[in-house]
């Protein structure tokens, strides 16, 4: 996918919304590497399983970038 084209969604996804990370932040959800017991922040940040973590990262979250595109939450995650 190029930039310039839309991102496509299944029925069971949708885009991230403004909504969504607000009511996250309220709710308090987690899902964010740095909430999972297998982030390692004294190895730069990485996932102990070595997955790419760039959008799983809550910088990633708090950016503008993240706006519109599919949220993907992590299989592996295990709350802290
Ligand atoms: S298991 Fe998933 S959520 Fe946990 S650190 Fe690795 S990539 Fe992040």
């Amino acid at each position: 996918m190029t930039s310039k084209q839309a991102p496509i969604f299944t029925p069971l996804q949708g885009p991230v919304t403004k909504e969504f990370i607000e009511e996250s932040k309220q709710m308090r959800l987690h899902f964010c590497c740095e909430d999972c017991v297998f982030f390692q922040p004294e190895n730069g940040g990485r996932c102990l399983y070595g997955y790419p973590n760039t959008q799983h990262r809550r910088a990633y979250f708090e950016s503008q970038e993240v706006l519109g595109r599919v949220l993907i939450f992590c299989r592996e995650y295990e709350s802290v």
